[in-house]
């Protein structure tokens, strides 16, 4: 593909298909996600439309697109079922035929071989595939991606590239990562190299993160460096980037002057998760870890245990709601439940080292706390929590004040208990450096 000439940028437009996505049945999670993978390597998605299932909407919105971008990425409606038009419509527009794929029909047939399922007649569909269009093979799915070369003077003078992608996350994400993106890099590279680095903090409010650093990042800021904050429950990410060939040492110089400010507040880089790295220091330290949850229900072991790998040091936990169950699984003194009430310091320890004990672990988390809206007390208002972590001769206690609403309540207290172990796994020598 040729970009138009003295042009800076490669314009890119995201069409997502999907009635439910119009009927707020679906997140429109491709949206955020296709950005923002772009955006890191420096395309810029000028728009996104979301359009009904109707072949007639994707015909006109593809067909607009295509008249202004680049590069034009559809979503969704590559699927078996009568409401999967994507590939025909494509192909009506751009007056190509549709014919059987050698290879993607081998596929096919392994795909349901592997899971002993007999082929549906439907699927066959999606075998065809537009005359001169790049298959994008789904290693997670059915469907395949394709990849077309819009010609110049079709709808604009010099030609784009149309993509379209499977619906299902799981599908769309490797096959942009591993396939998409790589094609797109090679036939439409960005302007001017970019580089981008994201810097994953917890434990700060978004305009603290941003009070600390701001000023020390001044002269970089009016050399181009680009700075952003991306906010969610628990944690703050910084996002610095820069183009050209000072692209490098512009960023390298922005994050060591953010690691100086902020220190162990970053607890990552690029799509690091809390739990990864705290599983990879359980790992590191050759520790084994337990929880004990009330309030937050499981969140905590949900987060642990998305870690590919997390059997190695996570031993397994409770979710003791109830204060029979808080004393017979984890025995917590009756006595303790009765002069304290369940959420309170002495039983978030007590939780937390009968956790440790009985799974011999060698730490354990425990939580006991209110999620609200009810069940708050002058003395112990909503959103009050305990996190207890228990190691070999000690235990902490933590008391924040976490009143959001549920959701929030269970991701942010989640992300705090994490956070405690990630700083007391940092203070420990590592046994991998030492002699
Ligand atoms: P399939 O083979 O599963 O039918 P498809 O390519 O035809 O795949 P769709 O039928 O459009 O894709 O969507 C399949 C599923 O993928 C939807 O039910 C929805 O769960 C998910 N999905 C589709 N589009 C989006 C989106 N924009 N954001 C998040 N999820 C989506
Ligand atoms: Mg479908």
């Amino acid at each position: 593909m040729n970009r138009p000439a003295g042009s800076l940028t490669t314009t890119v437009e995201l069409i997502n298909t999907g009635t439910e996505l119009l009927l707020g049945r679906t997140l429109n999670t491709h949206q955020q996600w296709l950005c923002r993978q772009l955006s890191d390597h420096g395309y810029t998605v000028k728009r996104q439309v979301a359009v009904p299932d109707t072949g007639e909407d994707i015909h006109a919105a593809v067909r607009e697109a295509l008249t202004r971008a680049d590069l034009v990425i559809t979503t969704g409606g590559l699927g078996p079922t009568s409401d999967d038009v994507t590939r025909e419509r494509v192909a009506e527009l751009l007056g190509v035929t549709l014919g059987p794929h050698t290879t993607v029909e081998r596929r096919l047939e392994a795909f349901y071989r592997l899971r002993n399922r007999r082929m549906p007649p439907r699927a066959a569909l999606q075998t065809l595939v537009p005359e001169g269009a790049t298959v994008l093979f789904n290693d997670h799915g059915t469907a395949p991606g394709l990849v077309m070369s819009v010609p110049a003077g079709r709808f604009r003078p010099n030609g784009s590239w149309l993509a379209m992608l499977p619906g299902p996350a799981r599908e769309l994400r490797p096959m942009f990562n591993t396939q998409l993106l790589p094609l797109i890099q090679q036939h439409c590279p960005p302007p001017t190299s970019l580089l981008c680095r994201t810097l994953r903090t917890t434990g700060l409010p978004e305009s603290e993160v941003e009070a600390r650093i701001a000023p020390h990042l001044e002269p970089l800021l009016r050399s181009g460096l680009e700075l952003g904050y991306c906010a969610r429950p628990g944690e703050v990410d910084i996002r610095l980037a820069a183009h050209g060939s000072e692209a490098a040492q512009q960023v390298e110089a922005a994050h060591k002057l953010v690691s100086d400010e902020l220190g162990e507040f970053i607890f990552g880089e690029g799509a690091a998760e809390l739990e990864e790295v705290v599983i990879g220091l359980l790992r590191d330290h050759r520790e084994t870890l337990a929880v004990a949850e009330s309030c937050t229900g499981g969140h905590l072991a949900d987060r642990l245990t998305r870690v590919p790998g997390a059997s190695e040091v996570f031993l397994g936990g409770w979710i003791p709601y109830s204060n029979a169950l808080k004393h017979a699984a984890l025995g917590v003194p009756a006595e303790c439940l009765a002069a304290h009430g369940a959420v309170s310091e002495p039983v978030a320890r007590s939780m937390a080292e009968g956790a440790r004990r009985i799974a011999q672990a060698s730490f354990a988390l425990a939580i006991t706390g209110i999620a609200g809206p009810g069940g708050g007390t002058p003395d112990k208002p909503v959103g009050t929590v305990f996190i207890a972590l228990s190691q070999a001769n000690s235990t902490v206690v933590l008391n924040p004040r976490n009143a959001w609403d549920r959701a929030t309540f269970k991701a942010v207290t989640s992300q705090q208990a994490l956070e405690l172990l990630r700083r007391a796994l940092l203070r420990k020598p590592n046994p991998a450096s030492s002699p």
